[in-house]
């Protein structure tokens, strides 16, 4: 008999929306046996991020020999201007052989093609209320430049018209209420 397979948990939404915010809460109420991918990232690390817990931070020449390597389940330049994030296949195997759930905290474009090549992936899109709410986040949270919030408000607009195309919706007005419908969409899952 084979070992019970873990699920893949896609969640998105634009940069600021809280998503990391609020899968950190998921991951300590949620009793299910849950995993955060982490991806890797050719941007500057923020001065609160550990290599290998935030991201891996890597060079874009490590980043293009490892994709050359074929060791990314996906890959996008979210934002243009050189900036790189993707999923290593390795990030999720060992979790799903393990029976673990694996986040995916990834953008619209990423989770097509994760959806293409796992369609029982179970998906999410995080809404950060409306667009002045996400402006506000992305300025309150100080850590990028005027010019990385302009572009990134310019690829929530995008992300933002590409929510139906998830399963499910979850409004971020409050972290707690947020992560409470999140493990309840997840736990309803369990047995599909
Ligand atoms: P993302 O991972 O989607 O880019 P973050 O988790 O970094 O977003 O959150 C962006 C900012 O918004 C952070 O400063 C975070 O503390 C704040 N934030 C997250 N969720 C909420 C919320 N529900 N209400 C108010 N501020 C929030
Ligand atoms: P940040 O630079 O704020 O950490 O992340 C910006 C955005 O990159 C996130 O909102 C998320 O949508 C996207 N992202 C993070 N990791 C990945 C990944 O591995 N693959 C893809 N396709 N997008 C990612």
């Amino acid at each position: 008999m084979s070992a019970i397979q873990g699920r893949v948990v896609i969640i998105s939404g634009p940069s600021g929306a809280g998503k990391s915010t609020l899968v950190q809460e998921v991951l300590r109420i949620c009793p299910l046996p849950l995993a955060l991918s982490i991806s890797a990232t050719t941007r500057a690390p923020r001065p609160d991020e550990v290599d290998g817990t935030a991201y891996h931070f890597l060079t874009p020449e490590e980043f293009e020999r490892r994709r050359k390597a074929g060791h990314f389940l996906e890959y996008e330049e979210v934002f243009g201007q050189g900036l790189w994030y993707g999923t290593l296949e390795q990030s999720i195997t060992d979790g799903l052989e393990a029976g673990q759930w694996v986040i995916l905290e990834i953008d619209v474009a990423g989770a097509m093609t994760v959806i293409d090549r796992i369609p029982d992936a179970i998906t999410i899109f995080i809404h950060p209320g409306s667009m002045q709410e996400l402006e506000n986040r992305l300025r309150n949270r100080k850590t990028d430049s005027e010019e990385a919030i302009t572009k990134r408000l310019e690829v929530a607009h995008h992300e933002m018209a590409n929510r139906d195309k998830y399963q499910h919706q979850v409004i971020n007005d409050d972290v707690k209420r947020a992560a409470n419908e999140v493990s309840t969409i997840l736990q309803a899952a369990e047995n599909i």
